[in-house]
């Protein structure tokens, strides 16, 4: 383990790397802040960054880089076909994946996409740990459905099981037995299950997955967006794989499935995506695909100095000091805010810190997403902004009523190496002053609201002057300071 322990016995993360690169940073005062997220229709998504202090929205796209991977950008060769970044990429996917075949692809659901368009047809039934939002809109539409075939206790919010991102195995057989094998064409394993607040599985469950997918003859597809920070528990939280590489839990991983897909934005710090199998029928079936949707089979609509990146990138995912450096801040985060009686999803996951709206905002009704007033509450409160995860990032069902979602989550987004400890300490901070001042979140209600994807662009507004009050109080209580 690459742990510093401190003569105090304080739980303090380190930074294990040094900042050569700064980007400044702007906190604009509260009056200006309430002024960007009503012209934001109250959505984080549309905030400009020139009003946003700290970043938390996502890890998409906003791990810092290494040293490394900008210098192998320099080296890029560009060519449409046969170029030498894909093939040191392939090499870099062989080493710490283990597959044989890879197809690039533009960004992880691009993979999605892909892997729905050739094994999904209309009344298929995917049996998931837990749907991610690209994957069930590409699985929507394509015709087929998911069902979500997670333990009970997964989505209690203050809990000790350190894997509660695991199938529950008993579903996924009932499942099976229910729809018939013939209509499910994989089942899907999420690593570091994003939207239950970044939860792992256990090695010992994808294995038992594993071998319910093969007694029924079934494809096993791993989403691998996260698959180091969930190495990286596995390491810490089962006990057959403490003295473990990161290295050989990800190829334990990955040897399991039949197709593993990721989104390089949060794998490797970079841009891009990939597909990868040892299935030569499998490959040559989604082959077809890329440069249809893509692009040529050695690009998949990427630039050559992003596949340079994403293949120092995939390497350095076996670093453990790289990859335990976001979850060790989230664990910081999420223990100084329990510390103090705020709400949080535990055991501390990957990703983020995930703070349970529907206790934060306990007055403010699901029908009135209390996870995105939260959202827009901290950013007054703040300049800092989160991600909505709960109903506003759900759907309606075919009669128009919202789908309430099992939890209402505002996620703070912690990328790799990107802040410091002192900001956290300041989210801290203002994640406290709106506890105390919580009477004051009032709900939201759509404005404009699209039919797919709905979170990211659409638009709300506030029921009553809460916003306003919120702010007032803050000047009131912090005078002339931002
Ligand atoms: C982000 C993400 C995706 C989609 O990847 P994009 O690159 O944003 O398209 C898919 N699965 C998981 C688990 C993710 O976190």
């Amino acid at each position: 383990m690459n742990e510093i322990k401190f003569h105090t016995g304080e739980n303090i993360p380190m930074e294990l790397h040094k900042v050569r690169i700064v980007q400044k940073l702007h906190l604009i005062p509260v009056e200006e802040r309430l002024e960007a997220i009503n012209r934001s229709g109250f959505n984080t998504f549309k905030l400009n960054t020139r009003e946003v202090f700290l970043d938390m929205l996502t890890d998409s796209g906003t791990n810092a880089m290494s040293d490394e991977q900008m210098s192998a950008m320099m080296r890029a060769d560009d060519a449409y076909a046969g170029s030498q970044s894909f093939e040191r990429l392939l090499e870099a996917v062989r080493e710490v994946l283990g597959t044989g075949h890879f197809l690039p692809v533009h960004q992880g659901r691009a993979a999605e996409n892909i892997i729905c368009r050739v094994f999904l047809k209309n009344g298929s039934v995917v049996p998931t740990n837990y749907h991610f939002t690209t994957f069930q809109a590409h699985t929507l539409d394509k015709g087929g459905r998911i069902e979500e075939l997670l333990y009970d206790d997964a989505l209690k919010i203050d809990s000790d099981n350190p894997f509660k991102g695991n199938m529950n195995i008993e579903k996924l057989n009932a499942c099976i037995v229910e729809n018939g094998p013939e209509n499910i064409p994989f089942i899907r394993m999420e690593a570091s299950t994003n939207l239950i607040g970044g939860q792992p599985f256990s090695l010992a469950n994808l294995r038992a997955v594993k071998e319910v997918a093969e007694r029924f003859g079934i494809l096993l597809v791993l989403d691998a967006s996260l698959i180091g920070e969930n190495a990286y528990l596995i390491k810490r939280r089962e006990a057959k794989w403490k003295g473990a590489q990161i290295g050989e839990i990800i190829r334990e991983m990955t040897s399991l499935a039949d197709i593993v897909y990721f989104s390089a934005r949060k794998l490797s710090s970079s841009r891009g995506g990939g597909i990868c199998t040892n299935r030569r029928d499998l490959y040559l079936q989604m082959e077809t695909l890329i440069p249809l949707y893509e692009g040529f089979l050695t690009y998949g609509g990427i630039s050559t100095r992003e596949l340079e990146a994403m293949a120092v990138g995939l390497r350095e995912t076996l670093d453990e000091t790289a990859i335990s450096q976001s979850p060790r801040f989230i664990e910081f985060l999420v223990d100084e805010l329990k510390k103090r009686g705020i709400p949080v999803v535990t055991p501390a996951g990957v990703l983020g810190c995930h703070i349970d709206a529907k206790a934060f905002c306990s007055h403010v009704p699901q029908s009135q997403y209390p996870a995105g007033a939260l959202a827009a509450a901290l950013f007054i409160a703040s300049g800092v902004r989160g991600m909505e995860r709960g109903t506003l990032s759900s759907v309606r069902d075919e009669n128009g009523n919202d789908i309430l979602a099992d939890i209402e989550l505002l996620r703070l987004a912690v990328p790799r190496r990107v802040f410091t400890l002192s900001q956290l300490k300041y989210v801290v901070d203002r994640v406290q002053w709106l506890w105390e001042n919580r009477h004051l979140i009032g709900g939201l209600t759509f404005s404009y609201e699209p039919a797919v994807l709905r979170f990211f662009m659409g638009e709300l507004k506030p029921l009553g002057d809460w916003p306003q009050q919120l702010a007032a109080k803050f000047r009131a209580d912090f005078g002339e300071s931002l």
